[in-house]
């Protein structure tokens, strides 16, 4: 992209961003903003993350380096940045929970407690239930991109979600779709944080929207509900203590003392969501793309204990949990076998964490290790293969092993209405 081009030379750009807006709508977008490509003020916070080490393994954020706050370098040329919202609650969120076909009616947050109380349930995060998001973004926000270029000519042009170097809630809140919450995920008020962000680079000077305020006021119910403590201080999170972190991008074993507070949780984690107030008013999504597959919302974890790669490959073929790969969710299922054996000790899931151990890799079979040593005596009586000297039988004693889920410490902590700082005015309505 090169050249500076003016909208408003060719075309009326009020008439323009009113066609813009009705075509995001179409393609299933709850929302879309503009942001300058001056992100500058957000570089100081950016090294500061990347000089804590908070980013753990993920070497290709600090590859990037500042082009992610700066995205004219990233692709030159680039005048505005379109931030688009599109809400993911499925459209039949819950309805397991109650055997309906059609999950809307059902309190979906008190659902998901219930998920995360049963220590045999998988609990898979929200998000990552359906489509691959990745693709159902991508497509839309590259059609939304031609439709543009219709309009006004030739359009230089790029399309990005959940992209390394993109910095995607500074740009939504830039563009006024969302502020970023104490728990760093962008939030509105209209929506709440269960929604995706995607981003149109384009190289026509488009007029930007107003940021909003922020809304998070007093309230800390994220920082609280953290099982892991991640969120070490409000907007700070070390993405090496976050179990979406560890149990999707992070490779090897996972720290011992994190095992027993990730609980049943094996492909991200929805806690500093479930708990915040403003999803109250999260959406359900229009598209079908984001209905539940596979009965990820009611699987149990020997369930999926029992896939092969085969069939795990078969199952999450357009999945995004499919990019993990095998040997991720095995290593997260034995975690989580570990601590369901520990807090119900069903005698089922021993003798099936054992009859994995002669194939398993050196890594998946310390998980399993692991894992066993959580299970109570008696559960073993029948595993041949007990846990050797060196792996720690017990829960290292500072991370409890009864660790409460989202709504409970929310409740906990006294936060069950919205923030005190949130009056009716800026309510959205309910
Ligand atoms: S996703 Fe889970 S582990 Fe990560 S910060 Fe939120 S509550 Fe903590
Ligand atoms: S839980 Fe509270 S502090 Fe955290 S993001 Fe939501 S409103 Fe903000």
């Amino acid at each position: 992209m090169d050249g500076e081009k003016q909208v408003g030379h060719r075309i009326d750009a009020q008439a323009l961003w009113r066609q813009l807006q009705g075509w995001a709508r179409e393609l299933g977008f709850s929302q879309i903003g503009v942001a300058s490509p001056d992100l500058s003020s957000a570089e100081p916070g950016l090294l500061a993350w990347l000089d804590a080490g908070f980013h753990g393994g993920m070497g290709y954020m600090a590859a990037h380096g500042l082009r992610r706050a700066r995205p004219a370098e990233l692709v030159p040329g680039t005048l505005s940045v379109i931030s688009a919202r599109m809400d993911y609650l499925p459209r039949d969120l819950g309805a397991a929970a109650r055997g309906a076909d059609d999950g809307s009616g059902v309190d979906w947050i008190a659902a998901e407690a219930a998920a995360q109380a049963d220590p045999q349930r998988a609990v898979i995060s929200i998000y990552a239930r359906g489509r691959d998001y990745h693709k159902v973004l991508r497509r839309r926000l590259q059609t939304l991109a031609e439709r543009l270029a219709a309009a006004v000519g030739p359009l230089g042009h790029r399309v990005f979600t959940d992209s390394a170097p993109v910095l995607e809630v500074e740009i939504a809140a830039r563009a006024g779709l969302a502020w970023r919450g104490k728990h760093t995920l962008a939030l509105a008020r209209e929506g709440g944080s269960m929604f995706f962000i995607g981003e149109v680079y384009v190289d026509i000077a488009l007029p930007p929207t107003a940021p909003v305020q922020a809304h998070c006021g007093s309230c800390s119910a994220c920082i609280a509900a953290c099982p892991t403590r991640a969120i070490v201080a409000p907007y700070r999170l070390d993405a090496r203590r976050c179990i979406s972190y560890l149990t999707i991008e992070h490779e090897g074993p996972i720290p011992v003392e994190l095992r027993a507070p990730m609980g049943n949780r094996i492909y991200g984690c929805d806690d500093c969501q479930l708990c915040c107030p403003w999803n109250k008013y999260a959406r359900r999504s229009a598209l079908p793309d984001f209905d539940v597959r596979e009965r990820f919302d009611a699987v149990t974890l020997l369930e999926l204990w029992r896939w092969d790669e085969a069939e795990f490959l078969r199952r999450t073929e357009g999945s995004a949990i499919r990019r993990i790969g095998i040997a991720r969710w095995r290593r997260n299922l034995a975690v989580a076998l570990g601590n369901a054996a520990r807090a119900s000790g069903d005698a089922r899931i021993a003798p099936a964490l054992a009859a994995a151990l002669p194939a398993a890799d050196g890594l998946l079979r310390e998980h399993i290790e692991w894992a066993l040593a959580q299970a109570p005596a008696q559960a073993c009586a029948q595993v041949p293969a007990r846990v050797p000297a060196q792996v720690p039988a017990q829960v290292p004693t500072q991370v409890p092993t009864q660790v409460p889920t989202a709504c409970q410490a929310a409740s906990q902590s006294g936060i069950e209405a919205m923030p005190s700082s949130v009056d009716s005015e800026t309510r959205p309505a309910a």
